[in-house]
C-alpha cells in the first residue's frame, strides 16, 4: 500500500484506529526461520526468505524508533525463531536505548536460550515468554517435529539464572493432539513457579489443516487442569491489553492463564501491531493487506513518511478477525511468516 501524501504528521497518539483502538504494542518478527517444525506453525519443507529480504537490525531500530515516537510503549521480538537470528542480542541493545519505550520482550522456543540468555539480560531484554507444549521428550518430539526438550529445559533454568524471574510459558491447545500434555505441563509449571499460558489453535498453521472441530477451547483445558490439580480462581485484569484471563489456584501459588482467540475473541481491546521480518506492517495477524514499510526505508524514504504509512496501517484495520463467519478470509501467511 501507498503512503497517503495527506495523512497529516505525527504524535504520540496517532495510532488510533477508526474504533478507538490505542495501539501501543508492537511485534516485531526478525527471521522466519526456525530450528523447530510445529505442525501447528510451519511446513515440514520450507523455503525462507533470502537474507536480504530481511529487514536489518538498523532498519528494524529506525522503525521502532518512529513507532514509539507515534504511541508505540513495548516491543515484543518473535519469528520464526528469533533467537536464530546472528547476534539477537545487539538488538535488543539498540531497542532498549529508544527513549520513551517501556520494554523489549522476546518470544522464543527456547532451544537456543541456554547460550544466549546472558547476553540477552545485559543487552536489557525485560521479559522472556518460551513455548512449550510438552514435558515429555517424545511428545515434544511429535509436536515440534524435531527433538529438543532438554535444551528448552536447560534454556529455562539458565535464563533464571541469569536474572529472568517472571518466565511465562505458552502452549497451544489443539483437538486430538494435546490434551495428554495439558496435565503434566501444568503440574510441570506449578512446580517450578511458571506462569502458564494456553493458546487456542489459530488458522495460521502452514499446512492449512486447522478446522473450528480441532480447536481444544481454554474453557476445556481449564476444566481438565481443574479436574486434575485443583480449583482456580479468576485474577482481576489488570492490563487492559493483555488477551489473556488469569486464573490462582484456589489453593495458593501458580498462575495459569488462557488466551482464547476463538472461542472469546479479543478484537475490540487489541492493542497490537506487526513488523513482519521483510518489513511489512500489518495491523492483525489476520490482515490480508500489508504496509510496506522496507520499500520506504531502502528507497530513502523520511521518518515521517514510515509514520505516514503505520497511521495508515492502523486506519485500516478492521473491527474483528472474523474467525467463525462466513466473512473470514485466511492469510497468505502462516504463523512463522508473521510472527506470533
Ligand atoms: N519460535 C518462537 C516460539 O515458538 O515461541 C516464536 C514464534 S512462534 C510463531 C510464537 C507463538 O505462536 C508460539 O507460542 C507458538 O506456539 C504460537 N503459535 C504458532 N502457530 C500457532 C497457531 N496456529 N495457533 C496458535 N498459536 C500458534
Ligand atoms: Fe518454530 Fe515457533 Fe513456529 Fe514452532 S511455533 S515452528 S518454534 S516459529
Amino acid at each position: 500500500m501507498d503512503v497517503d501524501p495527506h495523512t497529516p504528521p505525527t504524535s504520540a497518539t496517532q495510532l488510533v484506529d477508526s474504533f478507538g483502538r490505542q495501539h501501543t504494542d508492537l511485534r516485531v518478527s526478525v527471521t522466519d526461520r526456525c530450528n523447530l517444525r510445529c505442525g501447528y506453525c510451519m511446513p515440514l519443507e520450507v523455503f525462507f526468505k533470502a537474507r536480504s529480504e530481511l529487514l536489518t537490525y538498523e532498519e528494524i531500530t529506525r522503525t521502532v524508533a518512529v513507532a514509539t515516537r507515534l504511541g508505540i510503549r513495548t516491543v515484543r521480538l518473535t519469528g520464526g525463531e528469533p533467537l536464530v537470528r546472528a547476534e539477537l542480542a545487539e538488538l535488543v541493545g539498540q531497542l532498549a536505548a529508544i527513549p520513551d519505550l517501556d520494554e523489549v520482550a522476546l518470544t522464543t522456543n527456547g532451544l537456543l536460550l541456554a547460550e544466549q540468555a546472558a547476553a540477552l539480560a545485559r543487552a536489557g531484554l525485560a521479559r522472556l515468554n518460551v513455548s512449550l507444549d510438552s514435558v515429555d521428550p517424545q511428545r515434544f518430539g511429535q509436536i515440534a517435529r524435531r527433538p529438543g526438550l532438554e535444551r528448552v529445559l536447560e534454556g529455562l533454568a539458565v535464563a533464571r539464572r541469569c536474572g529472568f524471574r517472571k518466565l511465562r510459558i505458552n502452549a497451544v491447545s489443539i483437538r486430538g493432539l494435546t490434551e495428554a500434555e495439558i496435565v503434566p505441563l501444568a503440574r510441570f509449571c506449578r512446580e517450578q513457579q511458571f506462569h502458564l499460558r494456553f493458546i487456542e489453535f489459530m488458522p495460521l498453521d502452514a499446512d492449512a489443516g486447522w478446522d473450528e472441530s480441532s480447536v481444544l477451547t481454554g474453557s476445556e483445558v481449564r476444566a481438565i487442569v481443574e479436574a486434575a490439580c485443583g480449583p482456580l480462581e479468576p485474577v482481576p485484569a489488570g492490563d487492559r491489553g493483555q488477551p489473556a484471563v488469569d486464573y490462582r489456584y484456589a489453593d495458593g501459588g501458580g498462575l495459569v492463564g488462557f488466551i482464547d482467540p476463538v472461542s472469546q475473541p479479543f478484537c475490540n481491546r487489541c492493542d497490537r501491531l506487526r513488523l513482519t521480518a521483510d518489513g511489512q506492517f500489518r495491523n492483525c495477524l489476520f490482515s490480508t493487506t500489508e504496509w510496506d514499510a522496507r520499500a520506504v526505508l531502502r528507497g530513502s524514504g523520511s521518518d515521517d513518511d514510515l509514520a505516514r504509512l503505520l497511521v495508515n496501517c492502523v486506519r485500516a484495520k478492521r473491527a474483528a478477525h472474523g474467525i467463525g463467519t462466513t466473512a473470514f478470509q485466511r492469510p497468505a501467511r502462516a504463523m512463522y511468516q508473521i510472527g506470533g
